[in-house]
């Protein structure tokens, strides 16, 4: 298993260049640039947080609680009354804080299941969904902010995997299984509930075709071609 500093490097790294690379594309914006460094790098730590570190995770939770109940209050705000969007605002905090992330740290109980590819791929969709539904962003830059979460799990996991066969090369005590876990029979009703969770999800997720368009588009590639290489060199290779 990487450890933690190999972890955050190479997730800050990965998600750097590849925020860079969209933003140079004119996909996303100064803030969407910043935002998707800062979820590539958290998806990156995101798969070690067990309880065994509870302070950063149960931080995580509160922030998250309260963008939430900030996100529904924004949302309704010119409908619902104050005493309304006060109770909105308590409810909306107390069901993420209290309902929805006492089922995920129940799960970290069992470690092979947040460190697993299921569990990443919903919270990347969860980001999308707060992003596009709650906080009512674009499309384009909510499937973003879902994907650099994710990806920056996969990063971690397939990092933990190239260590684990390192080790076992210099013959060391082997991890066991594998690091890219889909599935794991011991927490077969864990599994269970995470792909009926993900169904759900990609059910009912934003419309992907639209972004999935936006992305085949040509135009932003080409911008990103003119962009690519300093003045310097273009020169040089015409
Ligand atoms: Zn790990």
């Amino acid at each position: 298993m990487a450890n933690f500093n190999t972890h955050l490097n190479v997730a800050f790294m990965v998600s750097g260049t590849m925020s860079l690379t969209v933003y140079k594309a004119g996909l996303i914006d100064d803030s969407g640039f910043l935002m998707c460094v800062a979820l590539g790098t958290i998806g990156g730590l995101l798969p070690d947080l067990d309880s065994d570190n509870s302070t950063p995770i149960k931080l995580g939770f509160n922030i998250t609680s309260f963008i939430f109940a900030f996100g529904l209050v924004m949302h309704w705000r010119s409908e619902l009354s104050l005493l309304a969007l006060i109770a909105l605002w308590l409810a909306g905090y107390g069901f993420m804080r209290y309902v929805v992330f006492s089922v995920f740290t129940n799960m970290t109980v069992h470690r092979g299941v947040i460190h697993s590819v299921p569990y990443m791929a919903i919270m990347g969709l969860g980001m999308t969904y707060i992003s596009y539904d709650i906080l009512n962003l674009p499309l384009t830059v909510s499937w973003f902010y879902g994907l650099f979460l994710f990806g920056g799990a996969i990063v971690h996991l397939a990092l933990d995997e190239l260590y684990s066969v390192n080790l076992s090369n210099m013959k060391m005590k082997r991890s066991s299984g594998t690091a890219m876990k889909f599935y794991q029979h011991k927490d077969k009703w864990w599994y269970l509930l995470l792909y009926v969770m993900l169904v759900l999800l990609v059910y009912f997720a934003p419309p992907f075709d639209e972004f999935w368009q936006q992305l085949r588009d040509p135009a932003p590639w080409a911008k990103l071609k003119i962009g690519l290489w300093p003045e310097l060199i273009k020169n040089w290779l015409n």
